[in-house]
């Protein structure tokens, strides 16, 4: 992947493999746009990463190509999963990483939902 989070996308990533069903994951939701799933190295008590299950490599990549209807499934699961999750009471944040200068170690597509603690100021 380019510095700047452009570039093919890699279908070896991790996340792929993770899709494929080739590595485990401990799966929050799903639906058939969307994976979620458990952070392998949690930052909050609840670190949950979401994923389009078409292959984008970044946000930009996602909010050129994906569809109106997968655009909105990949926001309402989000949503839905910070519900569940009873993160209206702690408080809770959603991010995405694109580039290396943004620390994006996975080239595929995902938001971070994090919460269950009072998070430290922004950027975390
Ligand atoms: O935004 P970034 O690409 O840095 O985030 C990747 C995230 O994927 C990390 O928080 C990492 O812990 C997580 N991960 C995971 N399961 C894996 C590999 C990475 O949850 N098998």
């Amino acid at each position: 992947m380019a510095v700047n989070g452009t570039g093919p996308y890699n279908p070896d990533n991790i996340f792929a493999k993770i899709l494929r069903g080739d590595i485990p994951c401990k799966k929050v939701f799903e639906n058939d746009w969307v994976l979620a799933f458990h952070d392998i190295a949690p930052k909050a008590p609840v670190h949950v990463i979401i994923i389009p299950k078409k292959p984008y490599v970044s946000f930009i990549d996602f909010s050129k190509n994906a569809s109106a209807d997968e655009i909105a499934a990949v926001m309402q699961s989000t949503g839905q999963i910070a519900a569940d999750l009873k993160l209206e009471e702690s408080g809770y944040r959603v991010i995405t990483n694109a580039g290396q200068n943004a620390g994006q170690e996975v080239p595929h597509f995902h938001l971070h939902l994090l919460g269950g603690k009072a998070l430290p100021p922004f950027p975390v």
